[in-house]
C-alpha cells in the first residue's frame, strides 16, 4: 500500500531533532539559539528519556578537588578507547568540557558541592592524574546520584525557553532522502491520535540514543532500541564500530538495575567468594577503578574459576557497607534505594549482588567531531551527507572507540549537542527554502509501516524479540570467540528471517504499543546483526571486544572502525575507515597519547 492510503500532515523547520535525551535537548537548545525555527520529535516525554537515569556524573577537569588538566582527561580517553578513538574528536572533547559543564551550571543544572561552594567532583573508573600515572583523580561533577536527572530537567527547561518546539510522542519512522542521497528530513507516527507527519527540514540531527534492549540483561531503558542506527541504515548508510558494547561491572544481580560506577568512586569495592578483594590483584594501580571492559573481565574470570558468590556461585559482591552512612545518604541516596527495591539489600550492611550487565553501546552513527554523519561511498573516508547529523550514544564521533569510560557520555552529549549547532550555523543556508520530500522515499517508508502494521505471521513481536536477545546475551558477550561469534552470525541471521513471521495482533493507529514493540524490533535487529558481524570479522581483543583466541590488540592491522551497512534482505557488508589519529592542536604532546599496552 503506497503512501497515498494514509493522510499525511506537513510540517517544515529550518532543523528537526529526533530524540530528546540530554544530546537531543543541547542539540535543540543550541539550533534554537542559533536562531533556527528547530522542531524535536520524540517517542517519550522528553523527561523520560534514558538520560534520565544516569546517576554518577559527568567528565570534566575543572581542578575543584586537586590538580586536574584537559590533557590528562584526553590521555585518559584515548587509553580508555584503546586507542580506537579518533583524536581530534578526543581532544575536543577534553578540552570544551569544563565550559560546557560552567554552562550547565549556569542554565540551573543543581551541582553537589565542595565545603567552598565549587562543584563536587568524585573519582571515576579510568580518569588517573599525570597522563595515568598517578592514582584517581576526582573529575566526576556529580549532582548526587541522579546528574541525569538534574541535567534533562534543566535542558528541557532552557529549550522551551528559547522557543524550540516539541512533538512529544511521535514516533519517527524512517529518514527522507532524495534521489542523489541527502537527507530532507523524516516521517513520524504521533502516538495518541494515529495521525502520520512529514517533517521536512534543512538538517536532521539523531540523537536517539543506544540499542542495550538488544541484549536479554541491560541496565539501558525499554526505550533504547537503537531506532536512529536502524534509520540510517534503511538509509543506506554505514554504521560504525558496532562490535564495541561495554558490559558495565555492576548491574543488580537478577534485575540489571544500575549501580552507578560513583559507588566505587566514593570507596565501595568488589569481593569474590573467598572475601578477597581481587581487583589488587589485577590492577595494582587503579584497583576497583580500572576501565569497565577491565573490571567485567575480571569479575567473569573470577566467576569462571569458582571464586563467584551465592548458591550458584555466578556473580559478585559490592560492598559499601563500611562507608560512613551519612556519605551514603548524602552522594548516593538513589542507589541506596536501587538496591532496597531490586536486591532487598540495606546497603549500610551488606553487600549488593552484582554481575557485569549491558550499558553503553559506543559504535553507532559515524560523525565528524562537529556532528556531521559520514558515508565513505560519498566519496572518502571523511565525505559528510548532506542535512544529516547524529550527537550522543546513537552517533561514534569517535569519542569512547572501543571502549568508554564512567562519566564521559554526559560530556560527550552537551560537548557535541553544542557542536552540532555551531556547525549548522555555519553550514545551513538560511536563505535557500526547505526542500521539498521525495515521493519514493516517503512511499517506502509508508510501504514498511503498512506491511508491519497488517503483518499477519505466526510468530509474536516479543517471541522473535526474546530470541534475538538470548542470541546476543550468549554469542556476543563479554569473552568471545571465533566459535560463539560464528554461531551468533548464524542465529541472529536466521532471527532476521524469523522477522518476515511476525505476527502484529493490533491493527489500530492510536495508542498501538504492539506495532510501536514491532518497529522497535526491526530496529533492534539491524544493531544486533551489525554488531555480530563486526565483532566476528575483527581478529585481535581491543577494549570492550576480548576474544579468547586473539587474545592480543593488534594496532598494524586492527587500529581501524569497522563500518558496516545492512541491506533489506538482512545481508551484512563490513568495509573500514582509518582513525584520526592527528589531534587539533599542538597542546598535545603526541608521544604522550601514542599506543601501548593498557595497564591500570
Ligand atoms: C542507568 C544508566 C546510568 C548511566 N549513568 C551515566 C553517568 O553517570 N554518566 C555518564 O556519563 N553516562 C551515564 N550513562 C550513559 C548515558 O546516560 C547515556 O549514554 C546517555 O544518556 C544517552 O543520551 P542520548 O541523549 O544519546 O539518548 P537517550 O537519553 O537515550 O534519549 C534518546 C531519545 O531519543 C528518542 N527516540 C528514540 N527513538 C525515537 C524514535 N523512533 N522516534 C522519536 N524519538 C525517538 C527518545 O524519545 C529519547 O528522547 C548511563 C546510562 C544508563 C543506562
Amino acid at each position: 500500500m503506497a503512501s497515498n492510503a494514509y493522510t499525511i500532515i506537513d510540517h517544515a523547520y529550518d532543523v528537526v531533532v529526533v530524540g530528546a535525551g540530554g544530546a537531543g535537548l543541547r542539540a535543540t537548545l543550541g539550533m534554537a539559539e542559533q536562531g533556527f525555527k528547530t522542531a524535536c520529535v520524540t517517542k517519550v516525554f522528553p523527561t523520560r528519556s534514558h538520560t534520565v537515569a544516569a546517576q554518577g556524573g559527568i567528565a570534566a577537569s575543572l581542578s575543584n578537588m586537586g590538580p586536574d588538566s584537559w590533557q590528562w582527561h584526553m590521555y585518559d580517553t584515548v587509553k580508555g578507547s584503546d586507542w580506537l578513538g579518533d583524536n581530534d574528536a578526543m581532544e575536543y572533547l577534553a578540552r570544551e568540557a569544563p565550559q560546557a559543564v560552567y554552562e550547565l551550571e549556569h542554565y540551573g543544572v543543581p551541582f553537589s558541592r565542595t565545603e567552598e561552594g565549587k562543584i563536587y567532583q568524585r573519582p571515576f573508573g579510568g580518569h588517573m592524574q599525570n597522563y595515568g600515572e598517578g592514582p584517581p583523580v576526582q573529575r566526576t561533577c556529580a549532582a548526587a546520584d541522579r546528574t541525569g536527572h538534574a541535567i534533562l530537567h534543566t535542558l528541557y527547561g532552557q529549550s522551551l525557553r528559547n522557543n524550540a518546539e516539541f512533538f512529544v510522542e511521535y514516533f519517527a519512522l524512517d529518514l527522507l532522502m532524495s534521489e542523489d542521497g541527502a537527507c530532507q528530513g523524516i516521517i513520524a507516527w504521533k502516538l495518541d491520535d494515529g495521525t502520520i507527519h512529514r517533517f521536512r527540514a534543512k538538517m536532521v540531527v539523531l540523537a536517539t540514543g543506544g540499542y542495550g534492549r538488544a541484549y536479554f540483561s541491560a541496565t539501558s531503558a525499554h526505550t533504547c532500541t537503537g531506532d536512529g542506527n536502524a534509520m540510517v541504515a534503511r538509509a543506506g548508510l554505514p554504521l560504525q564500530d558496532m562490535e564495541f558494547v561495554q558490559f558495565h561491572p555492576t548491574g543488580i544481580y537478577g534485575s540489571g538495575c544500575l549501580i552507578t560506577e560513583g559507588a566505587r568512586g566514593e570507596g565501595g569495592y568488589l569481593v569474590n567468594s573467598e572475601g578477597e578483594r581481587f581487583m589488587e590483584r589485577y590492577a595494582p594501580n587503579a584497583k576497583d577503578l580500572a576501565s569497565r571492559d577491565v573490571v567485567s573481565r575480571c569479575m567473569t574470570m573470577e566467576i569462571r574459576e569458582g571464586r563467584g558468590v551465592g548458591s550458584k556461585k555466578d556473580h559478585i559482591f559490592l560492598h559499601l557497607d563500611h562507608l560512613d552512612p551519612a556519605v551514603l545518604h548524602e552522594r548516593l541516596p538513589g542507589i541506596s534505594e536501587s538496591a532496597k527495591i531490586f536486591a532487598g539489600v540495606d546497603l549500610t550492611r551488606d553487600p549488593i549482588p552484582v554481575l557485569p550487565t549491558v550499558h553503553y553501546n559506543m559504535g553507532g552513527i559515524p560523525t565528524t567531531y562537529w556532528g556531521e554523519a559520514i558515508d565513505t561511498r560519498r566519496g572518502g573516508p571523511d565525505a559528510t551527507v548532506p542535512g544529516l547529523m547524529a550527537v550522543g550514544e546513537a552517533a561514534c564521533a569517535s569519542v569512547h572507540g572501543a571502549n568508554r569510560l564512567g562519566s564521559n557520555s554526559l560530556i560527550d552529549l552537551v560537548v557535541f549537542g553544542r557542536a552540532a549547532a555551531i556547525r549548522a550555523g555555519e553550514i545551513i543556508d538560511r536563505e535557500s527554502p526547505i526542500p521539498e520530500a521525495n515521493t519514493a522515499s516517503e512511499d517506502k517508508i509508508m510501504a514498511r509501516f503498512d506491511r508491519l502494521r497488517h503483518a499477519d505471521g505466526g510468530t509474536p513481536t516479543a517471541k522473535v524479540r526474546d530470541h534475538m536477545q538470548r542470541a546476543m546475551q550468549e554469542d556476543a558477550a563479554v569473552f568471545r570467540t571465533q566459535e560463539t561469534l560464528e554461531a551468533g552470525c548464524k542465529r541472529v541471521s536466521a532471527i532476521w528471517e524469523e522477522m518476515a513471521d511476525v505476527k502484529v495482533f493490533d491493527r489500530s493507529l492510536i495508542w498501538n504499543s504492539d506495532l510501536v514493540e514491532t518497529l522497535e524490533l526491526e530496529n533492534l535487529m539491524a544493531n544486533a546483526i551489525t554488531t555480530v558481524y563486526s565483532a566476528e570479522a575483527r581478529k585481535e581483543s581491543r577494549g570492550a571486544h576480548a576474544r579468547e583466541d586473539f587474545t592480543e590488540r593488534d594496532d598494524a592491522n586492527w587500529r581501524k572502525h569497522t563500518l558496516s551497512w545492512v541491506d533489506d534482505a538482512g545481508k551484512v557488508t563490513l568495509d573500514y575507515r582509518p582513525v584520526h589519529v592527528d589531534p587539533l592542536s599542538d597542546g598535545i604532546d603526541l608521544a604522550k597519547i601514542a599506543p601501548k599496552a593498557r595497564v591500570y
